[in-house]
């Protein structure tokens, strides 16, 4: 990317000779877009490239992290604006909770629809707020088809980045390396394989970039309550 830029500073010295030294950003935006998102891309590709599999490098998301202030200074309109739920958007309306954060050691939130057993299988499932999209994969067994997000809240007094994960898809819709909006569609309520009556497991973390981890556990070092997190950062 610098070998890139360098080569554009000079471009833009010798075709206009009125130029300063200095390139204006507006001219350097386009090259380090397309630098970011060729890397975008291969990132993108090197997911698809490995199969469904419940090893432990499987459960990974595979975008480093040095790499997130890059991406989100080159795409500021994909940092977060505020948080909405997952289902019923904006409010959860026609949703209700079968299963708290904290019930039987639960580390993520369960989001059913009204209607009960399998009648919100294949709803959609949006993501909660703006972000890159750092895993989209079937891990099998008890997560089943799973997205991670990455949100970048720069202004937050806690938190510079946190992480939403969204598990048991019936379908999913978009891939790694993708910037996503709030409320933008990522895929729909599925039941894990057949394993459960449909239903979004959600989790949040504040450490991000775990392992995808058990879903229930007596520690609750990095994970966020999804609800009082989502309540306490609302668009508006
Ligand atoms: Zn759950």
């Amino acid at each position: 990317m610098l070998v890139l830029v360098g080569i554009a500073s000079l471009y833009f010295v010798k075709t206009d000779p009125n130029d300063t030294l200095e390139v204006k950003d507006s001219e350097r935006m386009p090259v380090v877009r397309q630098a970011i998102d060729q890397e975008l891309t291969e990132f993108g590709k090197l997911v698809h490239r490995t199969k469904a599999d419940t090893s432990v490098a499987e459960m990974f998301p595979t975008i480093p992290e040095n790499r997130y202030p890059a991406i989100f200074r080159t795409y500021p309109d994909f940092v977060s604006d505020g948080f909405d739920f997952p289902v019923g958007v904006p409010n959860a309306r026609n949703y209700y909770k079968a299963q708290n954060f904290g019930d039987n050691k639960h580390l993520g939130e369960d989001w059913n629809g009204r209607g009960g057993g399998n009648t919100d299988l294949g709803d959609p499932v949006y993501s909660i707020g703006n972000g890159l999209v750092t895993f989209s994969k079937d891990v099998c067994c008890g997560w089943g088809k799973t997205v991670r997000i990455v949100h970048h809240l720069p202004n937050h007094p806690e938190h510079q980045y946190v992480e939403s994960v969204y598990a048991h898809l019936h379908t999913m819709d978009i891939t790694v390396g993708s910037l996503v909006k709030r409320g933008q569609r990522i895929g729909t309520i599925g039941n894990a394989n057949g394993r459960y009556n449909a239903h979004l497991h959600l989790e949040m973390r504040n450490f991000i970039n775990m392992s995808l981890g058990p879903g229930y556990g007596d520690d609750q070092f990095g994970y966020l309550i999804p609800t009082k997190f989502i309540q306490s950062n609302r668009p508006y």
